[in-house]
């Protein structure tokens, strides 16, 4: 494995066609386990030109490239990004705190995004060829009888993509939004969270290095986002991935108001899982359970917006499942500490603030629930001297089946972002469990355990409402099921209410932010001719 040099080295942003440190504060990024710093960014100030620069020279290159063209470059870039996985991973255990494990979840998950759109646009504009556009479903008469058809086609919007990502999956976060975009043809402005930003930039440099990126589609802004959400134009967009209250800046933005910039937002989620009353602790559908909340709790020392928070068990079960994952959260406790060391199986949180916020979180969580594993003052980790880095050991909260009830208990207002998870006991009926999850008020992810069919259906319904995704886990299954907060390219990634009522990926869906679609009115042949689609109805 490539250790990361520990010397701290100025990061530049990439704006306007030209690599540059900016002239405004300054923040220097650590290594979370160590505290040693690593490098510095300078906020750059005005960024005008650079979204004008993206916006006509960006666009205009980008959109000079058919569907195809693109998904062949973007397949280019997977590989490229592939080439450099190992030093990728180093830096990621360096400035994330990410185990090995951790950091190939985000680098090989960006190049999975990468593939997947590189292999998916082909199909899109096959029967088009060169056509800028994308036709989407069949003409329809206007009315019954009617000789004018209505016919709705995407095309790229000819502003500029944003892209605000959160500190927690440098590389995903941001070329999993690239990879969409660029697929839809609108050039990106891409700004990482600061703390983590070496990852990012690293892999910046690379994507632009490669020439495989035509001039002015990608840039990359360092630091603070200075003004420009204030440059926003009607046809720009806006991706954000981040908490809650700085979603509800962006979408508060007086000039997203003004010009009604479209605004995606990916925020905060209660995630909870369902334990169906059918399930006995001795099966395989049992030790996925737990395999699966062990995994969630404690991947990327739980900072994951697809975290499994909220664990929903019939009463009856609650005993052995907690003393099952006590008993494995326990050892993982034991191997929590630097992750340059391979032994170790959990590093530390993200940054200061994020160990201050987690604490603070934990001791809201505790006045409804009970703490049954962890100490979240544990000072001594593995590799590092006592008192050093943001660690924080994997927490175990247990509240009672009437605590679990009450909407105004803190696990179901307030994501703690670290390895903490409460166990909520349920009288083992669907219409408890899907009042318990709804009390989260909308979540990315929910998962159900149940081979009981009509459990499942009941739970499909009244749960997905409140859900952007919702994993069946089943006894047959069991062997072949990946743990529910992995997102794969083709799934929807976005939940309602409190998840910010966002949507990306998903397959073709997740091209149609970038996209604006037009309803065409004319003759059927008219419209056959000009769109290249079959003429049978004109
Ligand atoms: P954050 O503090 O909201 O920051 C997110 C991003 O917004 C960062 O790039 C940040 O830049 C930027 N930002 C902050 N203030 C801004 C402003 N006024 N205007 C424009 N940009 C601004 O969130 P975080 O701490 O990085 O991430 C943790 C949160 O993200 C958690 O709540 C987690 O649930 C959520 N998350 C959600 C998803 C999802 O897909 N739903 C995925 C991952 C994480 P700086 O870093 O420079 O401050």
């Amino acid at each position: 494995m490539l250790a990361w040099r520990s010397m701290s080295e100025r990061l530049e942003s990439y704006l306007n066609g030209a690599w540059r440190t900016g002239d405004g504060d300054t923040a220097t990024l650590v290594n979370p386990a160590t505290e040693q710093p690593l490098a510095e960014i300078k906020s750059v100030r005005g960024l005008a030109d650079a979204v004008a620069w993206g916006r006509e020279i960006g666009g205009r290159n980008l959109r000079a490239l058919s569907f195809a063209e693109r998904g062949e470059r973007l397949a280019k870039l997977a590989k490229v990004i592939h080439g450099h996985r190992d030093e990728l991973i180093a830096i990621a255990i360096a400035n994330g705190g990410n185990t090995r494990g951790d950091a190939k979840f985000d680098i090989d998950g960006a190049t999975a995004v990468l593939a997947s759109y590189a292999a998916l646009v082909p199909t899109l504009g096959a029967s088009q060829g060169q056509a800028p556009w994308l036709v989407d479903g069949e003409a329809a008469p206007l009315h019954k009888g009617a000789k004018i058809r209505a016919q709705h086609v995407l095309l790229p919007r000819p502003g500029l993509a944003v892209h605000i990502n959160a500190f927690n999956f440098p590389a995903w976060g941001m070329i999993g939004k690239l990879a969409v975009a660029f697929a839809a043809g609108m050039p990106v402005l891409s700004k990482p969270a600061t703390s983590t930003a070496h990852l990012a930039a690293r892999i910046a440099r690379i994507v632009l290095d490669s020439g495989v990126v035509p001039e002015g589609a990608f840039q990359l802004l360092l630091g603070s986002a200075g003004d420009l959400l204030d440059r926003l134009g009607p046809q720009d967009v806006v991706a954000f991935t981040g908490s809650a209250d700085t979603g509800a800046r962006i979408r508060g933005h007086q000039r997203v108001l003004a010009t009604n910039a479209r605004v995606n937002i990916e925020a905060d989620s209660l995630n909870a899982v369902v334990v169906g009353p059918d399930v006995a602790s001795s099966s395989e559908l049992f030790d996925l359970v737990v395999r699966d909340c062990v995994i969630e709790l404690t991947q990327k020392a739980g900072q994951k917006c697809t975290a499994t928070r909220r664990i929903l068990v019939p009463s009856a079960l609650l005993p052995e499942l907690r003393e099952a994952l006590v008993d494995r959260l326990r050892a993982i406790a034991e191997k929590t500490g630097d992750p340059a060391d391979d032994a170790v199986r959990m590093g530390p949180l993200s940054t200061k603030q994020q160990l201050a916020d987690a604490r603070s979180g934990l001791a809201d969580l505790q006045r409804h629930a009970e703490r049954v594993l962890g100490d979240p003052t544990r000072t001594e980790f593995a590799g590092v001297a006592p008192g050093v880095g943001y660690f924080l050991e994997p927490i175990l909260l247990q509240a009672t089946e009437s605590a679990a009830q009450d909407p105004s208990a803190a696990f179901h207002q307030r994501e703690v972002f670290g390895p903490v998870a409460t166990l909520l006991p349920y009288d083992g009926t669907i219409a408890s469990a899907a009042k318990i999850v709804a009390l989260g008020e909308g979540s990315l992810v929910g998962t159900l355990y149940t081979d009981d069919r009509e459990f499942t259906a009941s739970a499909v319904a009244s749960l997905s409402p409140w859900l952007g995704r919702l994993v069946l886990g089943t006894e047959k299954l069991a062997g072949a099921a990946l743990a529910p907060g992995c997102v794969f390219p083709v799934c929807n990634h976005g939940g309602p209410g409190r998840a910010g009522d966002g949507a990306e990926l998903g397959g073709k869906t997740g091209l149609a932010f970038y996209l604006q679609r037009t309803t065409l009115q004319g003759g059927a042949a008219e419209l056959a001719r000009l769109l290249g689609t079959p003429a049978s109805d004109a």
